[in-house]
């Protein structure tokens, strides 16, 4: 009779995995998990409910049995459930050692999950406890096993509740996947290959697969339309043009794609230094045209797995405060050294001829590097939300600190303007007349979707202006700030016309890209004069190896140089020596002695 099934299996000592005088571990014959024993008392006892304080003792040694299989079988005594089934089956009284993980053909019904998963599977303790206490264990009443066999089928990993079974074993399974290294997958994979559960969950993997692959080709296709789409394009040149990220990882977020048809930063040679000078120039522009956020709060490189075929650099603002900011790796790819910046890149194409690629385990690491380190203060989490809570914090010290300044510059305006209006009151009226005039053009045109006129000019060579008042607009940086924090429309200062105005000196050539000397966008205005030795390309914000970048080690390191996995460079680790030009900053551990010599446009950046 098969209630005594488990009986009968012991009788053959060749089923027992490991026994003791008291008891014995076998395999269960259906396991519901990749790791599923039972362990029995040698004494006749029938069931879970034949039990009393008495046999506390026995259920000791069984446990104890319980963690010698899983030492045996050289798992991890963590990642398994020990208990009992409240309604059992089979006689002989069990304990059920099962991993956690239910990826089993055997997991068929409804039952075998809910009967581990519910309050249907009585924890060893529990069972320890209840005798303890109260000397004997009760069955459920009817109406509450058949509850309890009905609960919804929420994983035991995440808060995912699957509408069915099918679904809910993909979904152990890609749990499972992700935790298992490139062997262990094989072993599940060829598991599954010799299941009779082969097609159902082999399907839904390969399925799974494809449905992927194609999601990442659509986009891909979508960002290539991007390229060519004009009305995605906020600046373009012969060799590159500027548009927005589609998943923005930050509030300001633009890529710099090369016309070219490259397909990442591996395959830059030294040949490609000027694209690469022209690119820097882009991103200068782009930067300079953010009016309420200063160019050292942004970062440019280059991201170590570009998913776009096509290369792609990176302008972000270093808030990473973003709804699209979704994953561990979203963050890893821009704050580990999955990022090249590009000063790095710059100096090794320069020297070396070409960038090193990371290997796949290196790559793999650093994706799913934990803990997170918060990339303004020491701050650090293994969990991205806890970070992005973090994150929030500095971006609304950030907001305030901004909106008090702005408020200052209102009120002297204000101020000025009421003395001008005092000492000019004669020619008031016409002035004012004339500024109307110019308001109402300057108005119209940043309504209308075509400008014209110099407008016109302006709006091919930077693209549509950003209604900052409206949330909604594809340009608004603030599109991305999630509804709950109730932030609402900002009040920063609109671009003024002026700002998009082509510059005399260039005007009619919109390939020309010197920033504007002297002027409110130029984001190097304030800059000292550049060192003509040892100094950085770029300002101080673009230096991975100032305070911008203090959790970051250099990567990609050109051969014969710093050891890309050694120890953290302390910051200021050189210090100046004594006859160096205060303005000249502490050589990066990367960058050659020489390496300042060579900077061809570097006046454009003083
Ligand atoms: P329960 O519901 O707690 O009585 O569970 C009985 C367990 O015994 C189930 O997990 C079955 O997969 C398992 N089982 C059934 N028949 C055998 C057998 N002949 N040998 C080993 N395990 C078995
Ligand atoms: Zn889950």
């Amino acid at each position: 009779m098969w209630r005594f099934n488990l009986i009968n299996t012991i009788a053959d000592q060749a089923n027992w995995i490991i026994s003791s005088d008291v008891a014995i571990v076998i395999a269960d014959k259906y396991p519901k998990a990749q790791h599923h024993y039972l362990v029995l008392p040698k004494a006749e006892i029938s069931s879970v409910f034949n039990l009393t304080r008495e046999h506390l003792p026995l259920l000791e040694e069984l446990h104890l049995l319980a963690r010698n299989v899983v030492e045996v079988r050289g798992q991890q005594w963590n990642d398994f459930k020990v208990g009992f089934h409240a309604e059992p089956s089979l006689e002989r009284v069990h304990l059920h050692v099962i991993s956690q993980d239910f990826v089993s053909p055997c997991l068929k019904r409804k039952k075998h999950w809910t009967s581990f998963n519910t309050a249907l599977f009585v924890p060893y303790e529990e069972l320890r406890d209840k005798l303890q206490s109260e000397n004997s264990f009760q069955r459920l009443p009817p109406h509450a096993y058949h509850k309890l066999l009905d609960s919804p089928l929420q994983c035991n990993q995440c808060e995912r509740i699957c509408i069915n079974l099918p679904k809910l074993k993909e979904h152990l399974l890609e749990h499972l996947l992700n935790k298992s290294d490139g062997q262990q997958k094989s072993v599940i994979y060829t598991k599954i290959e010799t299941s009779k559960d082969k097609i159902n969950i082999m399907d839904v993997t390969e399925k799974n697969k494809i449905k992927m692959d194609h999601i990442k080709q659509n986009i891909r296709n979508e960002l290539r339309k991007k390229i060519l789409d004009k009305n995605h394009i906020l600046i373009e040149s012969d060799r590159a043009v500027v548009v927005k990220a589609d998943y923005p990882k930050a509030q300001y977020h633009f890529r710099v794609v090369a016309k070219e048809d490259i397909e990442d930063v591996t395959k830059l040679t030294s040949d490609h230094l000027p694209l690469l000078d022209h690119m820097m120039e882009l991103a200068v522009q782009i930067i300079g045209k953010q009016d309420h956020l200063p160019s050292r709060n942004f970062r440019i490189g280059f991201k170590a797995d570009p998913f776009w075929d096509r290369l792609n650099m990176h302008v972000i603002s270093d808030d990473f405060y973003s709804l699209s900011m979704k994953r561990i790796k979203h963050w890893n790819s821009f704050n580990t050294e999955l990022f090249l910046p590009f000063q790095q890149a710059y100096m090794m194409l320069d020297s070396e001829g070409a960038i090193e690629t990371l290997s796949e385990v290196e790559f793999q690491k650093l994706k799913e590097q934990t803990p997170l380190h918060c990339n303004q203060c020491d701050f650090q989490s293994p969990l991205l939300l806890a970070l992005k809570a973090h994150l929030f914090t500095h971006w609304q010290d950030k907001e305030s600190e901004r909106r008090t300044k702005k408020q200052m510059e209102d009120i002297v305006k204000l101020l000025d303007e009421a003395k001008l209006e005092d000492t000019a009151k004669p020619e008031a009226a016409s002035s004012r007349e004339e500024h109307e005039i110019t308001a109402s053009t300057s108005q119209k045109s940043m309504d209308q979707n075509q400008p014209v006129g110099a407008d016109a000019n302006a709006y091919h060579q930077c693209g549509p202006l950003v209604n900052l008042m409206n949330l909604q607009h594809i340009n608004n940086p603030f599109r991305n700030t999630p509804a709950r924090f109730g932030i609402a429309a900002k009040t920063h200062p609109q671009p003024t016309n002026s700002m998009y105005a082509p510059r005399p000196h260039r005007a009619g050539n919109p390939l020309a890209y010197a920033p504007r000397p002297q002027q409110g966008g130029n984001p190097f205005r304030n800059m000292p004069p550049r060192p003509q030795l040892g100094g950085n390309r770029f300002g101080p914000h673009l230096n991975r190896f100032g305070p911008q970048s203090k959790d970051m080690r250099p990567m990609f390191a050109a051969p014969n140089q710093q050891p890309r996995f050694g120890p953290k460079q302390p910051q200021n680790q050189r210090p100046r020596a004594p006859n160096q030009p205060q303005n000249q900053r502490p050589r990066g551990p990367n960058q050659p002695q020489n390496q300042g010599t060579r900077a061809p446009n570097q006046s454009k950046f003083q």
